[in-house]
């Protein structure tokens, strides 16, 4: 088989990478294997406009709000999906300080309110310092879209189902090679699967692990998110809600951990005025890294290998974005934005 790429991995990269080569006409193949626990499989879909203690707007929000809401809306039109919805997150303040450095935010940050009442969830929910609301926020449905998308790409057969192994990839000046496929360029987002990968794997990564619960709870509204230290926020289908999260720097392997468990089912416990029962435990390893900026584009040495990765914990909101400008690059000769090209770091690249 013979084509312009072999884009390995089909997490939010890989899916927005071969949506936009599918709509320049480009001849690809995606390799995935459909790890369960891959990030994209675990995640939230949460799209936060604000971050952080001080409640800073995320990077590049304005331009990225905007963009994120066409072309999700788009491609859930093609695949008769609701690919992503408005939301607002329901900011219950964990402390006094937390409070105060909202109220001193809202004065110059659009995206943060106080309501008028903040009694409105006295119903659901135990809170004593009251609630700010973040709007508007954002659900990507990924647990609809990568297996929508996935489908298309098999029917098509556009997608081959197996694990990539890189010991069978040879790369020369002008091809690529791997078992019978033959190809112009190779892109990786595989996510973790990156720092086995001798290519990229010199990249500044800062893989960290998170894990969340899967819970069923009634008279629980979908039309927010909700969060006091830990998010609850809807997912899937009526009266289902994903719970979470942590970061772990330090990890012996990608399993769900005990602690996680206790200490959020403590929380739960403490926070939720309606009867719950968790119904799931998962686990996956974000590919974070340490500048926060993503990893686009193609290797300063081996030019046909190329990357869309290091999303870290905003794949939803930067995957899109970036995966159409790598293919504007690559189809149209287009500049990548350097804080997140790959280029930034071709001393590394090249030792
Ligand atoms: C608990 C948790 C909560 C999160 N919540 C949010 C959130 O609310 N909002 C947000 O924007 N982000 C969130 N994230 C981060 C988000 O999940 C990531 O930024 C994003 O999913 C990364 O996508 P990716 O396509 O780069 O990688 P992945 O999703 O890991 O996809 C990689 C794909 O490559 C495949 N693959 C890997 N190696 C191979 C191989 N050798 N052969 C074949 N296939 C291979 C895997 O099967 C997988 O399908 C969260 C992450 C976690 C862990």
């Amino acid at each position: 088989m013979q084509v312009e790429y072999l884009i390995i991995g089909q997490g939010i990269c890989g899916t927005w990478l071969s949506y936009f080569f599918q709509k320049e006409k480009q001849s690809f193949l995606v390799i995935d294997d459909k790890q369960e626990n891959s990030s994209s499989r675990v995640a939230a879909g949460i799209i936060n406009p604000v971050t952080g203690r001080r409640i800073v707007k995320t990077w590049m929000i304005d331009e990225l709000l905007p963009f994120i809401n066409n072309t999700y809306t788009e491609l859930g039109n093609e695949l008769g999906i609701t690919a992503i919805s408005p939301k607002t997150i329901i900011d219950f303040f964990p402390t006094p300080q937390m409070r105060f450095a909202f109220l001193e935010r809202q004065a110059d940050e659009p995206f943060l309110q106080i309501p008028k009442s903040e009694n409105d969830f006295r119903n659901n929910f135990n809170y004593d310092l009251g609630y700010g609301k973040i709007t508007p926020s954002f659900i990507v449905h990924l647990e609809k879209i990568l297996p929508a998308w996935r489908e298309q790409l098999l029917t098509s057969g556009k997608l081959s189902e197996e694990l990539f192994d890189l010991s069978q990839l040879k790369i020369t000046s002008d091809k690529i090679r791997y078992k019978d496929y033959a190809a112009e360029n190779i892109i990786f987002c595989d996510g973790a699967g990156s720092l086995s990968n001798p290519l990229f794997s010199r990249l500044p990564f800062a893989f960290n692990k998170g894990e969340m619960l899967l819970i069923e709870a009634e008279g629980i509204s979908p039309e927010n998110i909700y969060k006091k230290g830990i998010v609850l926020a809807p997912y899937l289908s009526k009266n289902l809600f994903w719970v979470g999260s942590n970061y772990t720097w330090d990890y012996k392997d990608d399993f769900p951990t005990k602690e996680f468990h206790e200490k959020t089912e403590l929380q739960l416990k403490q926070w939720l005025k309606v009867p719950y029962k968790i119904l799931d435990h998962r686990a996956s390893v974000r590919p974070a890294n340490v500048e926060r900026r993503p990893f686009v584009g193609m290797h300063p040495v081996y030019k046909n290998a190329g990357i869309l990765n290091g999303m870290g914990s905003k794949g939803c909101s930067l995957a899109p974005f970036f995966a159409k400008q790598l293919a504007d690059h690559l189809v149209h000769d287009k500049n990548i934005l350097p804080e997140a090209d790959i280029l930034r770091f071709r001393k590394i690249l090249s030792q």
